[in-house]
């Protein structure tokens, strides 16, 4: 399944979570340590969405990070104190294309889905129809994750703080699609929220006052905390709190 991290703190080059560290997000594309729920490599696109001015610039492709020549160099040129990075495991039967790819992306927002939707689509066509008809047929891919990103958009548009969103899509898509895997994750450049629902997620608090969040460890450094399952993180560097997802049943 696909792994994802986000970044908030001082200024960081793109490089030092996609390239330089010894476990960077390019060694999880092509060595993931912790694949449960299915999938062997993260080989169907990727995507990076950095905080610029009071917004975020998006770089997406829908082929392996690795085979992208031009990204090392970007990446190494490239600062800034928010960052949501993914490779993409696409679920079989879901297409394999740039819009597929995380992170999805509106306003201040960006998100990724880590797993995916038991018993697509027709298991969560109810709650489909509860987002208004131009969300759906303006959806960015026809995939879970989209979908999934387009519930918890309206919730965001709503008011609803990034906690509440995450934990509400979680509870609503884990009710209609039980065995879904939800791990969420969300930033709007000054918060990370994120979900672990069916899959590995760790954080680290740096002494520079920055906050990492990643499916898997970028490194081998003991500060690295692995959040329990069926939690709820949210993160307002340097401050970290962790709570149990409430009423999930997954
Ligand atoms: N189900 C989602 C997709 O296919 C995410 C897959 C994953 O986490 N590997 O895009």
């Amino acid at each position: 399944m696909c792994r994802h991290l986000a970044y908030l703190g001082p200024p960081i080059p793109l490089a030092d979570l996609l390239f330089t560290p010894p476990h960077s997000l390019a060694r999880q594309s092509w060595a993931p340590l912790d694949m449960r729920g299915g999938g062997t490599i993260n080989a169907d696109g990727f995507g990076v969405g950095w905080r610029q001015g009071s917004g975020f610039v998006r770089y997406r492709r829908d082929a392996p990070l690795w085979t992208d020549a031009g990204l090392p160099a970007l990446a190494a040129a490239t600062s800034s104190t928010a960052v949501l990075a993914a490779v993409r495991s696409a679920t079989v039967g879901m297409p394999v294309t740039e819009t597929a790819a995380a992170p999805f992306a509106e306003g201040r927002w960006l998100f990724s889905h880590n797993g995916k939707v038991a018993g697509w689509p027709d298991s969560v066509t109810a709650l489909a129809a509860g987002l208004p008809v131009r969300d759906l047929i303006t959806l960015d891919a026809p995939t879970d994750s989209a979908l999934v990103w387009a519930l918890v958009r309206a919730r965001l548009r709503d008011g609803a703080a990034p906690d509440t969103a995450l934990a509400g899509v979680v509870a609503d898509v884990s009710a209609a699609a039980p065995g879904s895997r939800l791990n969420l994750l969300l930033t709007d450049g000054e918060t990370i929220a994120a979900t672990t629902a069916g899959h590995s997620l760790s954080y680290l608090s740096t002494a520079e006052g920055a906050v990492l969040v990643a499916s898997e460890p970028l490194s081998p450094d003991p500060a690295w905390t692995a959040v329990p399952d069926l939690s709820l993180l949210v993160a307002a560097p340097p401050a970290v709190t962790v709570i149990a997802l409430e009423g999930v049943l997954t």
